[in-house]
């Protein structure tokens, strides 16, 4: 008898995928047979009606169908690339087939056999061409079917990801259907296993389109389903009382050396507000980058503290951190309340005495645990599961920085550790990534939002330029004449630099996609054309002590330019620098390049974002100039999402799989149906006997819902 797979079995138990296969599966977030199974196709080519070659166009995802005239294979000068190529005829015209790196593909085929497929047309010097097409070989056997087209990744091909999901489908256990009866029928959405197989292996596109649609909703009402859920969890639970003492939020905003902003003052009005309640606080604080997120986070702490409760504020890196304690030691520092900074090597305590001391990590642990440090600021390593992680002695408030929100994990770490009987922290994240409305809605619907709108006043606005590669001298130049007035310069590149290239065929020729890389462009920078500057690099693959010293050595001024991947996309605050150049920016979305842009401008000089492309597409174009006219972050998510969808806002992990739930995102039916659907469920009580597939698939999302 046949295995039957169950959707948890791992896919290396599928006949012939072996070890090597199952890496490379791994590769797309792929373990088990489920997960294949709910990898949906990119798009599907109708392999029954290909397109006349004479008619494609380049850019065209294009079905062909033709005799070969010639196959032949050859090495490139590259090592170790090997390269076939077939030249196919149909009635209209001819076009090249290349393949890189599989040569045995020569051997199926002989001049004058038919072949069917599909790929992307490209031109090259000697015409059209198709690099890695899908393709079939034509005999009496050949079925012109529908045919799904996967994302791949390096030694997957599409074809070869079908060809796994055929086996699997074949032998699968039907699933439990987990979206409730009712749903199915008003939103006209096919059960479970329909859906599996007709997303794969559809009879028609109407088929096709209906699997597609059903695994779009679920993803996202399972994800709005989960967010209501788990809010209404939190309201159940109790958390500290921590009341708002008005006078002393306004002796604490007099004693700013500025006046908060109306945005910043409405932001910590609503953040009192939720920690007054009694109930825990969930809550989004949005805002540009240097719209003053920090010293709002930084005044509830304090309130905190005043009565009693410990605040944890945690950045994505040690920089970062080191950061937020200066600026809090700054601001605050003459309160009586001690500030620490745990780092990796660190362990610093500011004991509001005017005094900061190195304290051994035994010391300060004691002095958590017994509540006597208010406010602890570090990496999320302060919240881990590790052994090292503190045990706090009453920690009232836990603050995330650029993170959209607290993963399930680390809620559960804290509270653990929090030194708090019988109730739990207060959650605040904050992100200087602006989320669309819908997105909000949608995805983040157990979180409260404050937004902070607006920029203090005094805060210069950033010139911000697209410049084309003709002007690649001048901006040099520029840059020469900031630095000769003791001013800073980043320069953003995509890559860090050692990859390998990727290759790209321009008919036959290959040529190399440039992309800069922050390896080559210091070298280059500093041999060719800055030599007498001093330039530093900085990128994710550095140690944490060498990245540490390259910042303390931007900061401090005793570097002019630094070259760095976006590993410095963040909260970096350096009020010198007033230019900020991005290399290759049309690889960037648009949130990223206007956090780049956020970097300078952070002082009181002018101020300059330049942003370089090599890309001649007016699209590309027409979104970079988007980043140069908005103005906050918000209007230009609005924008993001219609140019290229929720994506760039979302990490791949946050969503799962990343095209269905930009899909959804996309469909008003799709965000009205899933709220439709939502609300009934909650009406009709989750506790309800046919919801139990539901919870149970619920449960299993929000444990994998990863963090960003
Ligand atoms: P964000 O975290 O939102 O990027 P920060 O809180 O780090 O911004 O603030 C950036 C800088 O602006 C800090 O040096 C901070 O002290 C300062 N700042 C914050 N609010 C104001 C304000 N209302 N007016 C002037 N400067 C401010
Ligand atoms: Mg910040």
């Amino acid at each position: 008898m046949a295995i039957r797979f169950k959707e948890e079995d791992a896919l290396k138990s599928v006949k012939g995928v072996g070890e090597k296969m199952a890496d490379r599966f791994a590769n797309l977030g792929i373990f088990t047979v489920g997960d294949l199974l709910r990898h949906a196709p990119i798009r599907y080519d109708d392999w029954s009606s290909p397109q006349p070659i004479a008619r494609m166009r380049p850019g065209d995802d294009a079905v062909f169908r033709g005799t070969i005239e010639k196959i032949f294979g050859r090495r490139m000068f590259r090592r170790g690339v090997s390269m076939t190529e077939a030249k196919v005829r149909d009635k209209s015209g001819s076009i090249s087939l290349i393949w890189f790196n599989q040569p045995y593909i020569k051997y199926g085929f002989s001049e004058g056999d038919e072949i069917v497929g599909s790929g992307k047309v490209s031109m090259g010097k000697r015409g059209f061409f198709i690099i890695n097409p899908s393709y079939e070989k034509i005999d009496e056997k050949t079925v012109f079917s529908i045919i799904p087209v996967y994302r791949r990744t390096k030694g997957l091909s599409s074809k070869g990801i079908w060809n796994v999901v055929k086996k699997v489908l074949q032998s699968v256990e039907p699933m439990t259907e987990f979206i409730p009866k009712k749903v199915l029928l008003s939103e006209n959405l096919p059960d479970i296993n329909m859906s599996l197989k007709s997303i794969h292996m559809p009879n028609d596109m109407t088929e096709a389109n209906g699997a597609k649609r059903r695994a779009a909703f679920e993803n996202l009402f399972l994800i709005r389903l989960g967010g209501i859920i788990q809010k209404k969890r939190l309201m159940d639970m109790k958390s500290p009382v921590i009341e708002s003492d008005i006078e002393f939020a306004k002796k604490l905003i007099e004693s700013l050396p500025f006046s908060l902003t109306f945005a910043q003052k409405r932001s910590l009005w609503e953040i009192m507000q939720d920690m007054g309640s009694g109930h825990p606080m969930s809550r989004l604080l949005q805002g540009d980058v240097g719209s003053g997120k920090t010293v709002v986070a930084a005044i509830a702490a304090m309130e905190a503290a005043r009565q009693g409760f410990q605040t944890a504020i945690m950045a994505p890196t040690e920089i970062l951190a080191k950061q937020h304690y200066l600026t809090i030691r700054s601001l605050f520092g003459e309160l009586e309340y001690p500030i620490a900074f745990i780092s990796g090597k660190e362990t610093i305590v500011f004991y509001g005495d005017g005094l900061e001391s190195s304290v051994k990590r035994k010391t300060i642990a004691e002095d958590i645990r017994k509540s006597k440090i208010k406010i602890i600021i570090g990496t999320q390593a302060l919240i881990s599961s590790s052994k090292t992680a503190p045990d706090f002695g009453s920690l009232g408030l836990v603050v995330i920085d650029e993170q959209h929100r607290f993963g399930v994990g680390q809620r559960g770490h804290i509270i653990k550790k929090s030194g708090l009987k019988n109730s739990i922290p207060h959650f605040l994240s904050m992100s200087a990534t602006p989320i669309p409305r819908t997105i909000a809605i949608s995805m983040f619907g157990d979180l409260s939002v404050s937004k902070i709108d607006e920029l203090p006043k005094e805060r210069k606005t950033v010139v911000t330029r697209v410049i084309s590669p003709d002007k690649r001298e001048k901006a040099y130049e520029f840059i020469r004449n900031e630095v000769r007035k003791s001013r800073q310069v980043f320069i953003v590149c995509p890559r860090i630099g050692g990859e390998e290239r990727e290759i790209v065929s321009t008919s036959g020729e290959i040529a190399k996609q440039e992309a800069k890389t922050v390896e080559e462009e210091y070298k280059r920078l500093s041999r060719e054309v800055f030599p007498d500057l001093k330039i530093a690099m900085l990128h994710g693959k550095m140690k944490s002590e060498d990245k540490r010293t390259v910042m303390d050595d931007f900061r401090s001024g005793r570097s002019d330019i630094l070259v760095s991947t976006s590993v410095i996309e963040v909260g970096i605050d350096i009020p010198n620098a007033t230019i900020m150049m991005v290399e290759n920016a049309d690889r960037f979305g648009l949130a990223q390049l206007y956090q780049f842009k956020g970097r300078v401008g952070r002082g009181q000089y002018e101020s300059y974002c330049f942003l370089f492309s090599e890309s001649a597409s007016p699209e590309a174009i027409t979104r970079l100039k988007a980043v140069a006219l908005a103005k906050n972050g918000f209007e230009l998510a609005e924008k993001d999402l219609l140019l290229r969808g929720p994506g760039s806002f979302l990490g791949e992990e946050q969503t799962g799989n990343p095209d269905l739930t930009m899909i959804a995102l996309k469909d008003r039916s799709i965000i009205e149906g899933t709220r439709r659907a939502a609300e009934e469920v909650i009406q009709n009580g989750i506790g309800f006997e046919e919801y139990s597939p539901l919870m149970a698939k619920i449960e299993e999302v929000q444990k994998n819902f990863h963090l960003e």
